[in-house]
C-alpha cells in the first residue's frame, strides 16, 4: 500500500539524517526532513502526510495551492515554497505557504514584504545563493568568495524589510555521479552562512537548507539544519504534463 511504502521510507531517512548528524556529533533534533512533492500526484501528497510527513516543500506555487486546497490533510503539515518565485506570484505564497526558502532579488523581497505586511503576517525566509556558477541555479552570485562583499549592500536593504524574517540561507549546488564531490559547495555556503552571522547580527541566522535526495547525508555532515528530500522518499517524479 502506498501509505505504508512511503512511511517506511520516511522513516528510514530519519534513521540516515539521524546517523549522519551523530558522526559529526550533532544534535539529530537540529535537522528538519521536508518531503518534497513537487509534480507528485495528489494520492502521493495525501499518502505522504498520512506517512508522517510535517512539511512539505513544492517549487511551484499554482501547483502548491492546488494541493493545498484540494486536501483535507493539508492543515496538518507545513507548506514550503523552495522554488523560484516569480514577482506576479508572490501573493500566492503570502497567503498559503508557511516558509519561503528561494528569496534571490530585493525587488523580489520588497513585494513579499509588503504584502506580507498587507496581510498581517511575517513570512520566514531563507537567501538563496548560487554556489557553483551553473547558469541554470537561482540565487545571488556567491561562487567566489572574493566577490561576497558586492552582495552586503543588497542583503543589509532586505534584511530592513519589515515583512520578512530571513532566518538563513539556501543552496542547490550541482549533482554529482559521487555524492562526495559535493561537500565542497556545501562547506562554501556553510562559511557564507557564518560570515553572514557575523556581518549581520541584526538577523537571527538559524537555517541552512541544503541536501536532496542525492546528497542530504553529507549535507547533514556539513551543517544542514533543512534538508530537502524528494524521490528518495516518494519514488521518481512522474514525468511533467505541461510547463508550470
Ligand atoms: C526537486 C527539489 C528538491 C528534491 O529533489 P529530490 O531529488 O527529489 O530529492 C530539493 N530542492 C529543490 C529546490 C528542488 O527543486
Amino acid at each position: 500500500m502506498l501509505v505504508e511504502q512511503i512511511r517506511q521510507r520516511y522513516l528510514e531517512t530519519l534513521e540516515r539524517m539521524e546517523k549522519a548528524a551523530q558522526r559529526t556529533g550533532r544534535d539529530p533534533r537540529q535537522v528538519q526532513l521536508i518531503v518534497v512533492t513537487k509534480a507528485q500526484p495528489l494520492e502521493v501528497v495525501q499518502a505522504a502526510i498520512q506517512a508522517g510527513a510535517q512539511a512539505l516543500g513544492e517549487n511551484y506555487p499554482e501547483e502548491g495551492v492546488m494541493k493545498i486546497q484540494s486536501l483535507p490533510e493539508a492543515k496538518r503539515v507545513q507548506w514550503h515554497m523552495i522554488g523560484h518565485l516569480q514577482r506576479r506570484k508572490a501573493e500566492l505564497v503570502i497567503q498559503h505557504f508557511d516558509f519561503f526558502h528561494a528569496l534571490d532579488s530585493l525587488r523580489l523581497a520588497q513585494r513579499l514584504s509588503r504584502l506580507a505586511q498587507e496581510a498581517g503576517r511575517i513570512l520566514p525566509t531563507l537567501l538563496e545563493f548560487n554556489v557553483s556558477g551553473e547558469a541554470s541555479k537561482f540565487g545571488w552570485p556567491a561562487w567566489e568568495e572574493a566577490a561576497w562583499p558586492n552582495l552586503w549592500p543588497e542583503i543589509e536593504a532586505v534584511l530592513t524589510l519589515p515583512g520578512l524574517a530571513i532566518q538563513g540561507v539556501m543552496a542547490m549546488p550541482p549533482l554529482f555521479e559521487n555524492p562526495e564531490e559535493v561537500r565542497p559547495y556545501f562547506r562554501r555556503l556553510r562559511r557564507l552562512f557564518e560570515t553572514l552571522s557575523q556581518r549581520f547580527p541584526q538577523a537571527e541566522w538559524r537555517h541552512l537548507s541544503m541536501g536532496t535526495s542525492a546528497d542530504y547525508e553529507i549535507a547533514i555532515e556539513e551543517g544542514a539544519t533543512m534538508v530537502r528530500v524528494g524521490q528518495a522518499i516518494l519514488g521518481p517524479r512522474p514525468p511533467k504534463q505541461e510547463p508550470k
